[in-house]
């Protein structure tokens, strides 16, 4: 009996147990269609890096010996659709049965469910299932991360002593979180610096847009296991004993600091999140002398706390997740998204990191750009689209949850109980970018007031009637009713002026 199984681009997984056997009777296919490439408008490194990530999975898997069909971007079979190059191959190969892991994008799920007309099978990518994460929260009011977070410890024993945790505090984000000091050069990131010239040309050729900019001679990101264990070496060793303190810091002069770039290889599947913390951890433990307590549990609760709840929050909310919007938002994006042209320094340094490199670290996503674009009032689909389209790790569920959920507040606080806003006081706080600003940082009205002053105070004022009753954001309306209605008219006016000016800022 023949089989075919379908290897989607991001079940990279060398671990799974479908090769752990070879078979004459399975042959595996994998394919470079534009129905992926063209959703949405991808950065031109996530391009590059799928793909290349792909075609070196299938190599891995011939040289063990199992029969792999990979059709190229440019192959005269490809029709370019997923189910219609499935359906060539049944017919083509007299297949019987055709298999697939079940994929982690709704969009992709639906269509390979009405196509074999049966669910995939379980991915074994993930460290628990969608149906364990609702019956956890089957009944309760809130999604409360931290709460699934301590399940997820004492599930795996994971920094654990018994029940309780390993040092009798769960959650040290109090002693993290801090600026760059001045002349703090943070490590070199760890870079991979391969000539991917042949896989450029070939996307320059097929006239696929996309947004971002690439050295294809020396590009930058892990595509195989080993480059990616490299990568988790590095990170351990180089990173892990400041990840934690410097986990919020910006500067324009540093794209990664101390973070791991793990997204993409873990996302894709080359590693796995248990690998990840497990080896982080073994680190932790051979050198306590150097790495706090702090470090590692930062670390650890970002990939089995965040990264597994935000699955979990997809798969339970989709496909209405995606139509959320709660604040009724409807702003265009601004053109400098796409070149970076503005004269607000840490949406210059945050959006031309994110179009240099594919990659801006959390709090660039969340407290600057996601910050910018909630503030203005954009359309969460606009928004959405750019964050899917740029990042290199960028994958639905992980993407929605994090910028129509917790940046953007459009699911009206399933994620987060608060929406994410700051003013420039905040930025200052945790980076190096309000120094050489053009904008000033202290002034909220007049000539060069940075736009984020009076953008936040609009933005409450505006949506008073969804937020002022929430008990985390009282103190903030507190204050703005404290004020003058002289200065909150000028504050709203020069929201005003500045939304209108928009492209200009
Ligand atoms: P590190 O800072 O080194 O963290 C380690 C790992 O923890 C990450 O690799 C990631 O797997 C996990 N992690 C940390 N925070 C989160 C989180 N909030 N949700 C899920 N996993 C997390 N992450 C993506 O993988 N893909 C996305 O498309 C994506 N979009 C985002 C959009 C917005 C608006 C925001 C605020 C965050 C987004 N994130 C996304 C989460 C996070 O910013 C990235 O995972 C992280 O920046 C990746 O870089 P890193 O590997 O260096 O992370
Ligand atoms: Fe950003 Fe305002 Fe600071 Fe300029 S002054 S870097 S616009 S927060």
């Amino acid at each position: 009996k023949q089989i075919l199984r379908l290897i989607l681009g991001d079940q990279l997984n060398h671990q799974h147990s479908w090769y752990q056997q070879k078979d004459q009777n399975i042959i595996y296919v994998m394919m470079e269609i534009r129905q992926e490439t063209d959703y949405v408008n991808h950065h031109i490194q996530k391009i590059i890096a799928f793909f290349t990530a792909m075609r070196a999975f299938a190599e891995d898997l011939r040289t063990q010996g199992h029969q792999v069909i990979y059709l190229t971007l440019d192959d005269e079979k490809n029709t370019q659709s997923l189910t219609q190059n499935l359906d060539n191959l049944i017919q083509e190969l007299n297949i019987e049965a055709f298999e697939y892991q079940q994929p982690d994008e709704y969009r992709l799920s639906e269509q390979l469910k009405d196509f074999a007309k049966k669910s995939g099978c379980d991915t074994e990518h993930f460290m628990i299932s969608p149906s364990e994460f609702s019956e956890f929260f089957k009944g309760k009011k809130t999604f409360l991360m931290e709460n699934f977070y301590r399940m997820m410890r004492k599930k795996y024993g994971i920094l654990m002593d018994g029940s309780e945790p390993l040092t009798g505090q769960w959650n040290y984000d109090a002693d993290n979180r801090k600026k760059l000091p001045n002349n703090h050069r943070p490590v070199e990131p760890l870079t991979f610096d391969k000539d991917v010239s042949k896989m450029y040309e070939l996307v320059q050729k097929q006239e696929i847009k996309t947004i971002g900019r690439v050295n294809p001679k020396a590009f930058i990101w892990a595509t195989t296991r080993a480059e990616s264990l490299a990568l988790l070496d590095f990170f351990v060793e180089n990173c892990l004993e400041n990840f934690g303190t410097y986990e919020d810091a910006m500067h324009p002069s540093y794209w990664s600091i101390y973070h791991s770039r793990l997204s993409f290889s873990m996302n894709v599947k080359l590693i796995s999140p248990l690998e990840v913390i497990e080896k982080a951890i073994k680190f932790w433990e051979e050198n306590q002398d150097k790495i706090s307590i702090s470090q590692i549990e930062g670390f650890v609760r970002q990939i089995i706390g965040w990264r597994e709840y935000m699955r979990g929050i997809y798969w339970g909310k989709m496909p209405d997740y995606e139509t959320l919007n709660y604040f009724n938002h409807d702003r265009k994006l601004p053109n400098w998204f796409w070149n970076g042209q503005t004269k607000m320094n840490c949406l210059k340094h945050s959006v031309g990191q994110s179009l240099d490199f594919a990659y801006a670290h959390h709090i660039q996503r969340l407290m600057v750009i996601g910050n910018f674009s909630l503030l203005a009032g954009v359309n969460p689909n606009e928004v959405d689209e750019w964050y899917l389209g740029v990042y290199i790790d960028a994958i639905q569920w992980v993407e929605i949850t994090n910028t129509r959920g917790m940046s953007q507040y459009a699911d009206g606080g399933i994620v987060g109980s608060k929406p994410y806003v700051a003013s420039a006081n905040y930025i200052d706080k945790m980076s190096h970018y309000c120094g050489t600003c053009f904008y000033d940082k202290s002034k909220k009205t007049g000539f060069k007031a940075c736009p984020f002053n009076s953008l936040y105070w609009d933005f409450y004022d505006r949506h008073a009637d969804k937020l002022s009753k929430n008990p985390r954001i009282g103190m903030a309306y507190v204050t703005w009713n404290k004020m003058q209605s002289s200065q909150k008219a000028e504050i709203l006016k020069q929201a005003e002026i500045y939304l209108n000016d928009i492209e200009n800022l």
